[in-house]
């Protein structure tokens, strides 16, 4: 394989989707992983292939460790990864704390947080130079929920983003001198099927007024952030939390 390869948790919709075409176009061979969206997966595969691009769609739950282990051993058949976008994220349901269930807890944390954790893991054991690798990039998907505590009824997504944003500051330490670079995005208020859950575009469109900016973002301003922190044009970017989110 001579294009590099780039891997997307959760790419068959969403940010993930745009992130997939972009880096497509910027000549990365695309592994998109979903869990159940096998037909937006493999639309988006032949939308690429169509375009002249390349990509392969691989299902596996990245938020159980024997998963993320067969989707990175088949990715080891195609070759060497260059790129880990860390980017299956869900909000994991919309109650006030009194309410708040270990169940809710344990499977929101097993995909923002451990599921993220476990996928590093991998990409680190194939990409460290001190371990036999070539060195490479990580991009762990945030949120500015991080830093904001994100809305009412919905402050567990924010204390998983979090965990991601201290993940990424103490991983950079880490690996920072075995050719990883890693760095967080932390998207603000982005139109994407997430926000379904409490009311979709038209209730975020009301919370834009909240936003510097006005306006609601777009997934392809996050992957453009994405693409750039993978690219030589970052080259001394590490260990960065990057806001895209309109001045939010
Ligand atoms: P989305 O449109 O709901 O897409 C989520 C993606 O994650 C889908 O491709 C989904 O796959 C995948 N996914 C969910 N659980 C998975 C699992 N267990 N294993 C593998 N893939 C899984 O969400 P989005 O808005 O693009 O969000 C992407 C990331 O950005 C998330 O981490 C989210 O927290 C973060 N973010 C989003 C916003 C925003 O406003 N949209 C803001 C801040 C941060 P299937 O299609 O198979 O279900």
């Amino acid at each position: 394989m001579s294009k590099k390869i780039m891997l997307i948790t959760g790419g068959s919709r969403g940010i993930g989707a745009e992130i997939a075409k972009l880096a497509a176009n910027h000549n990365y061979h695309v592994v998109i992983n979903y869990t159940h969206s096998k037909d937006a997966a493999n639309i988006l595969v032949s939308d690429i292939q169509s375009q002249g691009g390349s990509a392969v769609a691989i299902q596996a739950d990245c938020s159980k460790e024997s998963e993320i282990e067969r989707l990175f051993k088949e990715i080891d058949q195609i070759g060497t990864m260059d790129c880990l976008i860390a980017n299956a994220g869900i909000i994991g349901g919309q109650n006030p704390i009194s309410q708040t269930t270990e169940k809710q807890l344990k499977e929101l944390f097993d995909i923002n947080v451990i599921g993220l954790i476990i996928c590093v893991r991998e990409a680190v054991k194939r990409m460290s130079t001190e371990l036999g690798g070539q060195g490479g990039k990580i991009v762990l998907m945030s949120s500015v929920a991080a830093r904001t505590g994100g809305i009412a009824q919905e402050i567990h997504y924010a204390s998983s983003k979090a965990a991601v944003d201290g993940f990424c500051l103490g991983l950079a330490k880490e690996v920072g001198n075995v050719g990883i670079r890693v760095n967080a995005v932390r998207p603000g208020l982005i139109g994407t099927s997430i926000h379904d859950l409490h009311g979709g575009m038209e209730v975020i469109q009301k919370w834009a007024a909240g936003v510097p900016m006005g306006r609601v973002g777009l997934p392809e301003e996050v992957a453009q952030t994405v693409l750039w922190l993978c690219s030589e044009a970052s080259s001394y970017v590490h260990g960065a939390l990057i806001d895209v989110s309109g001045g939010r």
